[in-house]
């Protein structure tokens, strides 16, 4: 069987066509630019690319791109789009109407589309997008959609409510929804996995560490709590988001610079984090750089994240009355040796022991990097949304799900 994932956003369509049967990639690749250009780069799994300039008015155009170099010309991997049993697409935002992956008819691409004021960045590129794949690809062919915010539906409410007046959370949907739960989903299984145990025995605290960041307790293989909220700018700080922040500080700044609510989520969104504290870079690796060169703030915004980080494990722990394991994911999670060591370090009290030698120069593979004798085990996992939306999409057409 094979599964085409879309990962859409407003100028680009990121996508992976796997080959069910053995989770292999057939070809993955991006079209970006969209409505200001176009671009398309195409790799198939043996090494054939297409790096190309196109013209990318709308998702459609792109979608009918995408169509192209999978089945023809010189990095094509099928002869025809009835090859492609089904399509399973990233959504951002279910808020608490889609607790589950859905088929997408067309009622809920319109549901997707209606949260976008939940979700104003993601959803409706989302929607457009799943409305020109309607268009492109074959009929017959189930499109389905998996959400970020699914795995933090059994979040209990007193996890997820704001000590706001009722009526934010009654009249306008403002609570903790959480982000990244595909991931969160996939890692921690795939961490229950290594570890031989049954996921339901088991308290995690999963650390995905990226561009943008989220901290989850599981237990039993559900999300209890989790460090983003309403949207994904809450929880730890991020490269240009600013993580949590006393909502006073952010009234009192946006009258001082005098700025309007949107100009005050850019703000927050974009000029923020890693990016504000040091003035140098949203990149972490830039930080490493620029700290070890002596930029003092430079090395202050890695300290905030890995000091934020040790919050929210200990916080966890607390939580779930007990820890089993900490893992670590995402490009910073998975790739900087540094900032696991400061975080698993000092931590004995709450029975983690990182073993610095395993630790060293893991990149992106799954390794165990506690020591022997630490009663908590820390693993690093490296994540992957597009299998788990695939295996998800997979299991819905087959009605395994
Ligand atoms: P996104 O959230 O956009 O998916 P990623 O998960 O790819 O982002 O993570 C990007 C972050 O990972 C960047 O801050 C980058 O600097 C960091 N990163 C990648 N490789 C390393 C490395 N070797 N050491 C430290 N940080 C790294």
């Amino acid at each position: 069987m094979k599964i085409l994932v879309i990962n859409a956003g407003s100028s680009s369509l990121k996508y992976q066509l796997l080959d069910m049967d053995d989770e292999s990639v057939i070809a993955k690749g991006n079209c970006d630019r969209i409505g200001i250009g176009g671009h398309i780069k195409h790799t198939a799994a043996d090494g054939r690319t297409i790096d190309v300039d196109c013209d990318f008015p709308t998702h459609t155009e792109a979608f009918e791109k995408l169509v192209e170099v999978l089945t023809t010309g010189e990095a094509a991997v099928i002869k025809s789009m009835d090859e492609i049993n089904a399509v399973g697409h990233r959504i951002v935002q279910g808020a608490e109407i889609f607790n589950k992956t859905t088929l997408a008819t067309d009622e809920v691409i319109q549901q997707i589309d209606d949260l976008a004021e939940l979700a104003p960045v993601h959803n409706h590129p989302h929607a457009l997008a799943l409305r020109a794949c309607k268009k492109v690809i074959p009929a017959t062919t189930p499109q389905v959609v998996v959400f970020d915010t699914a795995f933090h539906a059994t979040m209990p409410e007193k996890a997820f409510m704001f000590g706001m007046p009722y009526e934010c959370y009654e009249k306008y949907h403002v609570r903790k929804y959480g982000f990244h739960g595909t991931s969160h989903r996939f890692v921690s299984q795939a961490l229950a996995d290594a570890m031989g145990k049954d996921i339901k025995d088991l308290k995690i605290v999963s650390c995905h560490l990226g561009n943008g960041s989220s901290i989850t307790a599981v237990e039993g293989g559900k999300s209890i709590d989790t460090s983003m909220g309403f949207t994904p700018l809450d929880g730890v700080i991020m490269g240009t988001r600013s993580g949590c922040v006393d909502a006073s500080a952010v009234t009192f700044i946006q009258n001082k610079l005098g700025l309007s609510p949107s100009e005050m989520s850019d703000y927050l969104n974009k000029k923020s984090g890693f990016l504000g504290i040091s003035g140098v870079s949203s990149d972490a690796r830039d930080l490493g750089a620029a700290a070890e060169e002596g930029n003092k703030r430079a090395k202050l915004a890695l300290e905030m994240l890995r000091y934020e980080i040790k919050k929210y494990i200990g916080s966890y722990a607390a939580i779930m009355n007990g820890l089993d394991a900490v893992l670590f994911t995402g490009g910073i999670g998975e790739n900087s040796d540094d900032l696991r060591e400061d975080v698993c370090s000092n931590m004995e009290y709450l029975g983690i022991k990182i073993d610095k030698a395993a630790n060293k120069g893991l990149r992106g593979k799954l390794a165990k990097i506690s020591a022997p004798d630490s009663k908590v085990e820390v693993w690093v996992v490296p994540t992957n949304e597009e299998l788990l939306i695939a295996r998800d999409t997979k299991a819905l057409v087959e009605g395994n799900l």
